[in-house]
């Protein structure tokens, strides 16, 4: 039989302090008067949504943003008093749900707007619009027949809000337009308070705050703006388990594909992550992982649920079955994995988010900060 607590072999480990670190270096950013709301959308990119909101709000965070109906009824249920928004969820459907939940829908259309705006509703929505991202929101015609219609004066959003499309790139053109695209509709609502920025566009500076920041990528440590020196803390470490080793002789294939042939008498380390677990298949033969100080390099493709090795350079003693390798750590970083598999480093973050078991540090819930503790002390070498 199995034992009834058995250590992970794949260990996603999710710093909170340092996510809460990384939303007050924001708010520090961006100054008093800039409202940071945090972006919690798809499982908190795959950290977590719950544990997630729970840190930020207890940093201070009043205001969270989701994707759709079913993160805002679950944020809700577990959250009384913060304010919850929904990017997108059929609000000429589910209105009734938004309004029994006190969920703020950001309405992207004007069949939404006519939705929300029948008589004697006096429902808090936020209103998107279209600056040159061309996904959802109000084109500025829209918003000025509507001005016409008078239907902003009978109830106002309270935010409104558009997207950057290139906001990573300081010296891009597009960010100027959109801001002066935005900045035309912002002039047309008011009073109403305005959002452009995302994380990147955090480091655009003042011009580009307006009232309200919205903050994913940031907060979970990825450097969106490349800014140097980077302020963010990284927020993951990323382990998993020697499963065996083995003696390769000089001249032999390892894995699929015999991307990768050994050059010498080999020792080769099999590790229990796999793409399954969402490290990227790109990666292949462009990654190294560290043991206690040493690194070593991952050969040959990436499999469904291992990979492997070339540990030959290693004292025997450090990586037999059992011990644990490092895929990311503080000098190695969800944006590093990603430049070397060529994605992006929310795609990489969402899937390792999904597919490992995910432990928490710095929790102030005294079960998870011993679940956290339970992971340390597994360490290396732990028997199964
Ligand atoms: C995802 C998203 C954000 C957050 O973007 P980051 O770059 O991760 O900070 C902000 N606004 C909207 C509309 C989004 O869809």
């Amino acid at each position: 039989m199995l034992p009834l607590v058995r250590a992970e072999d794949v260990v996603l480990e999710i710093n909170l302090g340092a996510i809460q670190a990384n939303f007050r270096t924001v708010s520090t950013l961006v100054g008093p008067r800039v409202r940071v709301a945090a972006v919690i959308k798809s499982d908190a990119y795959g950290l977590g949504i719950v544990d997630i909101a729970r840190a930020l709000i207890d940093a201070g965070c009043d205001l969270l943003l989701v994707a759709n109906l079913d993160e805002g009824l679950l944020l809700r249920s577990s959250f009384i008093g913060v304010e919850i928004a929904v990017f997108h969820d059929q609000l000429d459907k589910f209105g009734r749900w938004y309004r029994a939940h006190r969920l703020i829908p950001v309405v992207n259309n004007c069949r939404e707007l006519d939705a929300i705006s029948t008589e004697g509703n006096r429902q808090m929505y936020f209103l998107n619009v279209e600056t040159g991202f061309s996904r959802f929101g109000l084109g500025i015609d829209d918003v000025r027949s509507q001005c016409v219609l008078r239907t902003f004066e009978r109830h106002r959003p309270s935010v409104v809000l558009s997207h950057l499309a290139c906001s990573e790139c300081a010296w891009d053109g597009t960010n100027i337009l959109q801001r002066d695209r935005f900045r035309a509709i912002c002039d047309l609502l008011r009073p109403t308070r305005g959002s452009l920025a995302a994380s990147a566009g955090v480091w655009l500076g003042k011009p580009y705050h307006f009232d309200m920041v919205r903050v994913g990528s940031a907060l979970y440590g990825i450097n969106t703006a490349g800014a140097q020196p980077n302020p963010l803390q990284p927020v993951t470490k990323l382990r998993a388990r020697i499963l065996d080793v083995c003696n390769v002789p000089p001249g032999e294939a390892v894995g699929y594909g015999a991307t990768f042939r050994t050059a010498r008498a080999s020792r080769v380390a099999v590790a229990g992550i796999g793409y399954k677990h969402g490290l990227p298949w790109s990666c292949a033969n462009k990654l190294s992982v560290r043991f206690a100080g040493y690194s070593a390099p991952v050969i040959g493709r990436i499999s469904m649920e291992y990979i492997t090795i070339d540990i030959t350079d290693l004292p025997k003693a450090l990586c037999g079955p059992g011990a644990f390798v490092e895929l990311l750590d503080e000098d190695f970083t969800v944006g590093d994995l990603a430049a070397a598999a060529g994605v992006s480093p929310q795609e990489v973050l969402t899937r390792l988010g999904a597919g490992c078991t995910r432990q928490y540090l710095n929790s102030s819930s005294p079960f998870r900060a011993s679940l956290a503790h339970r992971g340390e002390a597994d360490g290396i070498g732990a028997p199964r």
